[in-house]
């Protein structure tokens, strides 16, 4: 352990001494270790930064001491409406007894004290989510012996304030502007500008007016002593678990309410001594690119979350080389001995204090996905990890980053500023000042770019909704980058040129004003701010990216398809790496100018002679563009799904008819439903026109003619009786025959998306090639949601108060995966080799991925973005079943 000051005391007798209380006490949970007792292991008890903390201390980093506080207490003091379970109050008494005899110094003592940082810290590691408390120990008389010891008044004066706000805050909950304005308050009397400006006197008095706004705020003395500060910031950090803002964050990110969080205290360390103390923030690589290369930020006589907040805007970490050369050589070695020993990229938090080199915190470091792909590409040529590690290191879900539009490099725009590249990507939307307004006209489904002075952890469900972010301050590692390259949403920080008047709703930029609404385009990739909307071509696989998918179809058993209704779609879905198509749609294909008034005709028809007729003409149509796709798939599998939509959608609507239009009126008066998704669709269509689902087969076998060497598969949708199924194969096989396509050995299968379908597999299975789960209509039928009305209307609200965790139609929900493995199980009990797939949007979501291996299902289909996600949530699957 690394006690900084007087040195350690007597600590094996010590350490002897808490054996003997322990051995003495009744049997009761262990709440507390030490860092020196801790380690990587323990994450679910100490939560990450405990558990790293002790880790690093135990390789031997310098880290300064302290003890932890579990998660297992929190969720005690939780359960039990906010009291201390028993026995944790005596475990903090020893182990603070432990940690002052270490240092030598006692917590809070006038003549030299101990002072104490008391930071939360999750298992999941939750940024910016909970809140610190710093300088824990001062009052009245320590921060005298803080002045004497340390011989700066400033210094002691600054710190007792920092504590005084930090504490009425978090802990005692006074709203912290009352004291930011107290601050502008005294710089304003003083004629000064910045925080650092104020001298020991200035703030000594803003402590003095803290603790008297802390008093007149809670009608309460503010607590002097230490141990009654510790009490209570260790049960606010229990609190803060449970702060709407985590959890929102929890909500977003998957993670569960249960986990609880854990309390580290640990001895205060000084960055803010004077110009030979510094603090920051460096990752062992860049985490926006992946390259091999210290990176971060420090700043030079400040306290850890000035940094953080993004107060003053930060040095690059290089610079430190001349400020600090032995502070940054300590860094440089203390950050390979990090990468050594984690084998990952670290995102590292250090103190110099007075030229003493210590580490606060290391944790793995979020990354955008393009350098997700690029380290473990590194680390396996760095003979660090193996390529089925890479594989599984990589977050599937994350890989939807890369692929974010670009701005299309031929458009021409004008560039309104610069800033820090803080999150890749380009993006365009309605400029909004806060995030509020975000969320809300986010959720209405407008794009937006949230712009802010800084973000902070209170902006979350803002930044959630909006395209992008924008802020005039803060560094590469502030709130609103770290947040947004966790989200892969694009982010320009630190564009100083900005002027933000949130009041007034509207920015200025360089002689340029955009106001709220006003569209606006920022490149997070560049760092660029533009007016107006510039055109975005779409991602292109890396190098990195495509070495790490081929990895993991190296390891994959499922097959991976994408659904592509066009040409151009399916050329795409090849490019990133699409084993066939799960599903085409053919509906399209009756629209545009020449098809729709063909298709009308069709439908207006008196008489199948008449359908027929019209049926003839858009023949032509849709055998050209089956040939397109299936030339782009060069050979693989394309399953074509027949008609699927009612008739009605074909039609004008009402409202827009020539009244005088008699026939086509009374028309679409009798295609009229009460329910058009329960309704005349899918297969019904088929049996009530074959005609119509024969010219599709006819144009199938054609283009499958015309095309060499292509695989077309059709399927018949919406089939809930094995009749149907049974009737729509004996047209399919007769058209297929009487085509000549015998020889092409076309598959005829059906979508499973009807609950009786998947219970009575057995029965339709034999008429079946293949199924595929049309896993969105089966999420309807099932859960008898409508996508629309659930979304549009109460889906939030179940998910908000948890009636559901899970977007149903994003992760296949627990019923549609029952019914998925009746049918798997009952459909090969009669048909051993069928073949099974998976079409709906969940096909690329990596958690029914997941399952979809591992009900043995042959291949999942997705849309062509998200292919290379189910390439690596597919090998992934596999590799930890193995
Ligand atoms: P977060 O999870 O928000 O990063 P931390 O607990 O890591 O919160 O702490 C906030 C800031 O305070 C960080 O910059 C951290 O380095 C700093 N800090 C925490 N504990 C200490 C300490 N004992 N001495 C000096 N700085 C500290
Ligand atoms: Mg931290
Ligand atoms: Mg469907």
């Amino acid at each position: 352990m690394f006690c900084k000051g007087r040195g350690a005391l007597h600590v094996s007798s010590l350490q002897f001494e808490i054996g003997e209380i322990r051995s003495r006490l009744p049997a009761v949970a262990a709440y507390v270790y030490a860092f020196a007792d801790g380690s990587s292991g323990m994450r679910d008890v100490l939560g990450g930064k405990g558990a790293e903390l002790a880790e690093m201390t135990s390789i031997g980093l310098p880290v300064p001491d302290g003890f932890t506080v579990t998660t297992e207490a929190c969720r005690a003091y939780l359960a039990a409406g906010g009291t201390w379970p028993e026995g944790l109050n005596d475990q903090v008494s020893q182990h603070l007894a432990g940690l002052e005899e270490r240092c030598g110094r006692r917590l809070g003592d006038p003549d030299d004290p101990l002072l104490v940082s008391v930071r939360s810290g999750s298992p999941v590691s939750m940024p910016g989510m909970m809140d610190t408390i710093l300088n824990l120990g001062l009052n009245p008389r320590s921060v005298e012996g803080l002045a004497r010891s340390s011989g700066n008044e400033r210094f002691a004066a600054d710190s007792y304030r920092r504590f005084v706000q930090m504490y009425a805050n978090v802990v005692l909950g006074v709203h912290g502007d009352l004291f930011e304005e107290a601050i502008a308050r005294s710089k304003q009397t003083r004629g000064v500008k910045a925080d650092v400006e104020l001298d020991a006197a200035a703030l000594r008095e803003l402590a003095e007016e803290f603790l008297a706004i802390s008093r007149a705020e809670t009608g309460r003395e503010f607590p002097e002593d230490p141990r009654e500060q510790l009490d209570g910031a260790i049960q606010a950090v229990f609190a803060s678990w449970n702060t709407p803002r985590a959890r929102t964050y929890r909500r977003h990110e998957g993670i569960s309410d249960d986990l609880g969080t854990a309390v580290n205290i640990m001895q205060m360390v000084f960055g803010n001594l004077g110009d030979d103390s510094a603090t920051g923030v460096v990752f062992t690589r860049d985490p926006s690119t992946g390259e091999r290369v210290l990176y971060g930020e420090f700043l030079v006589n400040a306290q850890g979350e000035d940094v953080v907040a993004g107060i003053r805007t930060p040095h690059p970490i290089a610079e430190m080389q001349q400020d600090f050369p032995d502070g940054y050589r300590e860094l440089e070695q203390a950050m390979t001995t990090l990468e050594s020993h984690y084998r990952d990229l670290q995102d590292v938090e250090f103190t110099i204090e007075r030229g003493d080199f210590y580490v606060l915190q290391t944790r793995a470091g979020k990354r955008t996905a393009q350098a997700a792909v690029r380290v473990v590409r590194d680390l396996v040529s760095e003979g660090v990890i193996a390529q089925d590690e890479a594989v599984q290191r990589v977050n599937a879900a994350q890989l939807d980053q890369l692929m974010h539009p670009a701005i299309d490099p031929g458009a021409e725009y004008e560039v309104l500023a610069t800033g820090l590249n803080a999150s890749p990507g380009a993006a365009v939307g309605r400029a909004v000042f806060d995030a509020d307004t975000a969320e809300a006209r986010g959720r209405a489904g407008e794009p937006v770019i949230l712009v802010r002075w800084e973000t902070t952890p209170d902006d979350i469900h803002g930044v959630i909704q909006a395209q992008g972010v924008l802020t005039a301050h803060g560094g590469m590692t502030s709130h609103a980058a770290v947040v947004a390259r966790g989200m892969g949403k694009p982010c320009v920080c630190g564009v100083e040129s900005l002027r933000i008047d949130a009041g007034a709703r509207r920015f200025s930029v360089n002689g340029t004003t955009i106001s709220e609404g006003d569209e606006i385009s920022i490149d997070g990739s560049r760092g660029l701010v533009i007016s107006g909307a510039v055109p975005l071509v779409p991602p292109q696989m890396t190098d990195d990216f495509a070495a790490v998918t081929a990895w993991a179809d190296e390891a994959r058993r499922l097959g991976v398809r994408a659904n592509a209704d066009t040409p151009e779609d399916a050329r795409r879905a090849r490019e990133f790496g699409a084993q066939g198509i799960g599903l085409c749609r053919t509906e399209h294909m009756f629209f545009g100018d020449e098809r729709l008034p063909v298709m009308r005709e069709m439908i207006l028809a008196r008489d199948e002679e008449g359908r027929r007729a019209a049926l003839d003409r858009l023949l032509p149509f849709q055998q050209s563009d089956f040939e397109g796709i299936l030339e782009a798939m060069e050979g693989e599998p394309v399953t074509i799904r027949l008609l699927d939509p009612p008739l009605h959608e074909f039609l004008p609507d009402l409202e827009d008819v020539d009244p005088s239009d008699e026939r086509l009126r009374s028309r679409i008066k009798s295609l009229r439903e009460v329910n058009p998704m329960l309704g005349t669709r899918g297969c019904r269509l088929g049996i009530l026109h074959p005609e119509i689902y024969e010219m599709q087969v006819r144009a199938i076998v054609r283009a499958a003619l015309a095309v060499e060497g292509s695989r077309a598969e059709i399927m018949h949708p919406l089939v809930a009786f094995a009749t149907e199924l049974r009737r729509m194969r004996d047209l399919t096989e007769r058209v297929i025959e009487e085509e000549g396509g015998g020889k092409l050995d076309i598959l005829i299968g059906t979508m499973i998306e009807v609950p009786r379908a998947a219970l009575l597999a057995d029965r339709i299975a034999p008429y079946a090639d293949f199924m595929s789960f049309g896993t969105n209509d089966l999420t309807q039928t099932t859960l008898a949601f409508s996508r629309d009305d659930a979304e549009g209307k109460f889906l939030a609200q179940y998910l908000e108060d948890d009636v559901l965790s899970r977007n149903p139609f994003e992760t296949l929900d627990d019923g549609v995966r029952a019914l998925i493995e009746r049918t798997v199980e009952s459909a090969r009990g009669v048909k051993p080799g069928i073949k099974l797939g998976i079409c709906g949007e969940h096909g690329g979501d990596p958690d029914s991925v997941e399952f979809c291996n591992s009900v043995g299902l042959d291949y999942v289909s997705c849309s062509p973005f998200r292919v290379p996600t189910a390439r690596l949530a597919a090998a992934q699957a596999e590799l930890a079943h193995r």
